[in-house]
C-alpha cells in the first residue's frame, strides 16, 4: 500500500480522501492555505502543512510548494482531488518525475484528455460517438469557420480547447454571429485557461447530460460502473446528480459502458475517470473525459457499493483491479444535492461563519462535508459546502429520502441553496426523470418572472 499521501486539495474532497486513506491505514499530510486551517480534514490529519496564502495560485495551484511539502513530509504519493491541479498534465508529470506517485492517470493521458479536441479525435478513433463538430481547433478565417458551421448545421457552440468549469462557451444561431463568438470565446479562453484555441460543435438543443464512470488499472484491466445523470445545471455547472440515469435501458448502459471500457484500454487509462456525454433522441454524444475523481462520485458508490477513492489509492499503489465487470451490480437509486453557500435568489456566494449546523440522517442518507457549527466559509474558493446524498431501493424512495433529509438539514449564519434543491426535487418534470440540461435555468427564469 502507499506509505503516505499528500492531499493537495481542500474542502469536502480533501476530507473524502482522508477518510479513504484512514480506511486503508495510510497516513496523510494535509496541505492547506492560511484561509483553511480550521477545515475538518486539516484538524483530523496526523500531519498538516501550511502551503501559503489564501489565493489559490499561491497555495493549491503552486506546484513547487506542493512538491516541497511532499518531500519534507515524507509523502510518497499525491492525491490531486478535483479542480485545482487535478487535470494539469504538467503537475502530473512533475509529480512523477520527482519520484512521487500521482494518484491518477499517466501525465500523457491527462494531457491527451485535457485538450478537448485531441480527446474527441481519440474517442472518435476508439468508436465512441461524438457531437458533430470541427474535429480540431478553429483557425482565424471566418469564411472557413462559416463553412464548418454550415456543414455541421446551426445552431453551433464555440468552446475552449482547454476549457473547464462550464466557462467560455458561446452558442451561435446565425452564420453572421460566428466571427464575434469565436473572438469572444478566444479572449475568454486565453484569460481563463491560458490557451486561446477554440473549437466548434453542434449545439444540441434538448440533451441530457449522462456520464459513465470507469476504473482501470496498470495492467490493462478496465471496468465501467454505470452512468449518472447530471442534467440539472446552472451556467453549465451541475447542481443535482443521480445514478442510474433515469430512462436509460440496461442494453444502452451496457453498450455505452463497453465502448468506454474499450476506449480506456486503447489509451492505456489508469485510475478513476468519467466519460461525459450529451444524450439526445436515444443517442450518446461524447463531449469530454474527466481524468480524475468527480464531485458526484458518491451516487455511483451508493448504487454499486464500490469505494471509488479507495480504489484510486489501490490502483496507484500498483494493485490489480479487484473487480471484473461481472462483479459490478447496480442496487437501487441515489441522488446527490450539491449544497452551496450562496444567496438563494441571486446565487452570489455567501461566505461567513456558520452559526448552527445540523445534518440529517436515517436510512440511505450520506453527508460529505468539511464544515461544522462555528466554521467560517472563506470567500476565496468555490461555494460548495457539502453534498447531501440519498440512496433508496428505487428512485421514488431516493427522492423521498432526499426531500426528508433536506428538510432536516440546518445551516444558519450564511445563505445556502437548500431551498433550490427542495424546488428541484419536487418539480413534476424532475420527478418524472425527464429534464434536459436547459430545464433548470428555464425554471429559474420562469420563477423569477424574467
Ligand atoms: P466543461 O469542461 O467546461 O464543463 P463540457 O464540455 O463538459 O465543458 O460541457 C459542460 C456543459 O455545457 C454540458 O454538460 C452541457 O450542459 C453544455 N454543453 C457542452 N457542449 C454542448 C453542446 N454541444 N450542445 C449543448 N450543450 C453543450
Amino acid at each position: 500500500m502507499l506509505d503516505k499521501v499528500l492531499i493537495a486539495n481542500r474542502g469536502e474532497i480533501a476530507l473524502r480522501i482522508l477518510r479513504a486513506c484512514r480506511q486503508l491505514d495510510i497516513p496523510v499530510v494535509a496541505a492547506y492555505s492560511t484561509a483553511d486551517q480550521d477545515q475538518k480534514h486539516v484538524l483530523l490529519a496526523e500531519e498538516a502543512v501550511c502551503i501559503g496564502p489564501p489565493a489559490a495560485d499561491r497555495s493549491y495551484l503552486n506546484m513547487a510548494t506542493l512538491m516541497c511539502t511532499a518531500e519534507v513530509s515524507g509523502a510518497t504519493a499525491i492525491h490531486p482531488g478535483y479542480g485545482f491541479l487535478s487535470e494539469n498534465a504538467d503537475f502530473a508529470e512533475s509529480v512523477e518525475e520527482s519520484g512521487f506517485i500521482y494518484i491518477g492517470p499517466k501525465a500523457e493521458t491527462v494531457r491527451l484528455m485535457a485538450d478537448k479536441t485531441s480527446a474527441i479525435q481519440e474517442m472518435s478513433a476508439a468508436g465512441v460517438p461524438c457531437v458533430p463538430g470541427s474535429g480540431g481547433p478553429l483557425g482565424d478565417d471566418d469564411r472557413v469557420n462559416r463553412q464548418i458551421a454550415e456543414s455541421i448545421g446551426l445552431p453551433v457552440i464555440i468552446k475552449a480547447v482547454g476549457g473547464g468549469g462550464g466557462r467560455g462557451m458561446h452558442v451561435v444561431h446565425k452564420l453572421s454571429g460566428i466571427a464575434g463568438a469565436v473572438d469572444k470565446a478566444r479572449r475568454e479562453a486565453a484569460s481563463a485557461f491560458g490557451n486561446s484555441l477554440v473549437y466548434m460543435e453542434k449545439y444540441l438543443e434538448l440533451p441530457r447530460h449522462v456520464e459513465v464512470q470507469v476504473l482501470a488499472d496498470n495492467f490493462g484491466n478496465a471496468i465501467h460502473l454505470g452512468d449518472r445523470d447530471c442534467s440539472s445545471q446552472r451556467r453549465h455547472q451541475k447542481v443535482v446528480e443521480e445514478a442510474p440515469a433515469p430512462g436509460i435501458t440496461d442494453a444502452e448502459r451496457e453498450h455505452i459502458g463497453a465502448l468506454c471500457v474499450a476506449a480506456c484500454q486503447r489509451i492505456g487509462y489508469r485510475g478513476a475517470g468519467t466519460f461525459e456525454f450529451l444524450y439526445e433522441d436515444g443517442e450518446f454524444h461524447f463531449i469530454e473525459m474527466n481524468t480524475r475523481i468527480q464531485v458526484e462520485h458518491p451516487v455511483t458508490e451508493m448504487i454499486t457499493g464500490v469505494d471509488l477513492v479507495a480504489e484510486q489509492l489501490r490502483i496507484a499503489a500498483g494493485e490489480k483491479l479487484r473487480y471484473t465487470q461481472a462483479d459490478i451490480g447496480f442496487s437501487g437509486h441515489a441522488i446527490e444535492c450539491r449544497v452551496n453557500a450562496e444567496h438563494p435568489a441571486t446565487f452570489v456566494p455567501s461566505p461567513g461563519r456558520i452559526t448552527e449546523y445540523h445534518t440529517p440522517g436515517g436510512p440511505g442518507i450520506r453527508i460529505d462535508s468539511h464544515v461544522y457549527g462555528g466554521y467560517s466559509v472563506p470567500p476565496y474558493y468555490d461555494s460548495l459546502i457539502g453534498k447531501l446524498i440519498a440512496h433508496g431501493p428505487d428512485r421514488p424512495t431516493a427522492l423521498a429520502r432526499a426531500e426528508m433529509a433536506l428538510s432536516e438539514m440546518v445551516v444558519e449564519g450564511i445563505h445556502t441553496n437548500l431551498d433550490l434543491h427542495h424546488r428541484i426535487l419536487t418539480d413534476p418534470n424532475f420527478v418524472a426523470g425527464k429534464v434536459s440540461i436547459h430545464y433548470l435555468e428555464k425554471k429559474l427564469r420562469a420563477e423569477s418572472g424574467k
